[in-house]
């Protein structure tokens, strides 16, 4: 059986490796980008002089042949779903009998004038990196529009060579349809502590040409005139499937999939960033462009297409990023605003640059009444299979907070985080809880033995 995958990104490249693993189908592996797969989030790393390109190399190069996995650097043009090929932009047609779309996705845009002037871009694609690196030598002033993921790397990555920098986001507060109130202020103090000039509550307008097609400028939503050499709209993604339109196969925003990642058409699936699911899991969004998604969802079509039908399941959720020197964790469910029959036990430390979040659900909640629903970690790190434990097997708060320590990567470090988290319970709750087990390394290895039994 000949398997054909678009994309080398981590979804399509877990795929390969998984399909591999459980079988000898041939493999054939697409991509328009990169001749070998690399880490997308390693690429700010890059630009800011810590990595090389080659450092962000996925496996070493002999991986693929030795696995035999072919690649071809290339890119498809058309689908043809009847008579089961893929064209590609030199005219070659390549048949298959699976078809796995795992493309990725694409910098947003939304119609500003002038937006597609030189100088400006997105950051997503190793074209964007290079088109940035190259154009470097003549920015003095940039301007980002957009306050995601994404745009604070670019903040980051820009600094980091001294070019003064304005960003602009929508919100109020940074990143605050995602983050609570504390931990988006928090990261609104970090992004100034680096020079920027963050500007809240503030739109693009309009980008300004210089006479001869490269970006002079921009003007806000207040009317407030930014010089800059270069634009960064980093105003989210959308799945990158335009050459699909003509494919009969069925798309939204995505590519529309079944709980098996199944598209409309008959042996052709979609996984990763450019997937959209019919029904996501309550509390889930139908596209979910991380990295940890594609990991999933390659794992999973590969045993669907080798070992037998096995539905996505998209886990506990997980993500993971960094605000200049914050790292930013997340498990489970933390919700921006408050909700009912939710509490939060929220610990932030002294220098503004550490904060325990745990989210859990009230003693009146009528579903599992004090089960810890989810944290969120600004500058400390915990462990995800402990935590991602604590919230499957639904432990109540009162189990996890004596025992918090085992989380914790350097629980002989940090016992103050604790026992200030079972000071705040106390005062929400008047039970008085005694710190029991987790801080020697003994207890966590037993504890994570036990996960893994
Ligand atoms: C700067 C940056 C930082 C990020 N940081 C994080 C992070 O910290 N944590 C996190 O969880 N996520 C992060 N993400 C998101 C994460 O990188 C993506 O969700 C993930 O890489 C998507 O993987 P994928 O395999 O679905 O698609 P992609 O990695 O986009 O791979 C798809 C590939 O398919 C190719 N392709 C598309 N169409 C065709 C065609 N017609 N023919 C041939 N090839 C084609 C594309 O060129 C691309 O190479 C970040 C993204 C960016 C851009």
């Amino acid at each position: 059986m000949r398997i054909i995958i678009i994309g080398n990104g981590i979804a399509g490249s877990t795929a390969a490796r998984f399909i591999r693993k459980y079988s000898d189908h041939e493999i054939l592996m697409i991509s328009e980008e990169s001749e070998y797969p690399f880490s997308r989030t390693a690429l700010m790393y890059v630009y800011m002089g810590h990595l090389r390109l080659e450092h962000t190399k996925l496996y070493e190069d002999g991986f693929w042949a030795k696995n035999r996995i072919d690649r071809l650097h290339g890119r498809v043009t058309e689908i043809n779903p009847v008579s089961k090929s893929v064209q590609l932009h030199n005219g070659q047609s390549l048949s298959y009998d699976i078809l796995i779309l795992a493309c990725g996705s694409l910098p947003k845009k939304f119609d500003w004038p002038g937006q597609d002037l030189q100088g400006v871009q997105g950051l997503y694609h190793l074209r964007d990196l290079q088109q940035l690196e190259d154009q470097t030598g003549r920015i003095r002033k940039a301007v980002i529009v957009g306050g995601g993921l994404i745009g604070v790397e670019l903040a980051e990555m820009l600094r980091s060579r001294n070019i003064a920098v304005s960003f602009l986001a929508i919100e109020s507060s940074f990143w605050n349809t995602v983050l609570p109130a504390e931990e988006s202020a928090m990261v609104n103090e970090e992004i100034r502590r680096h020079g920027v000039d963050l500007r809240l509550n503030t739109g693009l307008e309009e980008i300004y040409n210089d006479g001869r097609g490269w970006v002079a400028g921009v003007r806000t939503g207040h009317d407030d005139h930014l010089e800059a050499q270069f634009v960064g709209l980093t105003v989210g993604v959308r799945p990158n499937i335009g050459f699909l339109y003509n494919s009969d196969i069925e798309t939204n925003m995505g590519v529309m999939v079944d709980d098996y990642l199944r598209s409309s058409q008959k042996d052709i699936y979609a996984i990763g960033d450019c997937a959209e699911l019919w029904t996501p899991r309550p509390g889930r969004k139908a596209i979910e462009a991380i990295w940890y998604t594609g990991r999933i969802m390659g794992e999973t079509v590969a045993h669907t297409l080798c070992k037998g039908p096995v539905k996505y399941d998209p886990g506990i959720w997980y993500n993971s990023a960094k605000f200049f020197d914050i790292e930013y964790q997340v498990y489970g469910e933390i919700e921006p605003q408050p909700v009912e029959h939710v509490q939060s036990l929220y610990w932030q430390g002294a220098n503004g640059k550490k904060s325990i979040r745990i989210n859990y659900n009230s003693a009146t909640s009528p579903n599992f009444p004090l089960a810890v629903r989810g944290f969120c970690l600004m500058g400390i790190r915990y462990r995800q299979e402990v935590c991602e434990q604590w919230i499957r097997s639904r432990a109540t708060i009162e189990t996890v907070l004596p025992q918090l320590g085992l989380a914790n990567f350097d629980p002989e470090f940090f016992p103050q985080y604790e026992s200030r988290l079972m000071d705040l319970y106390y005062i929400q709750s008047g039970k008085r809880l005694i710190l029991k087990s987790g801080r020697d390394r003994d207890a966590v290895t037993r504890f994570l033995n036990k996960i893994n039994e």
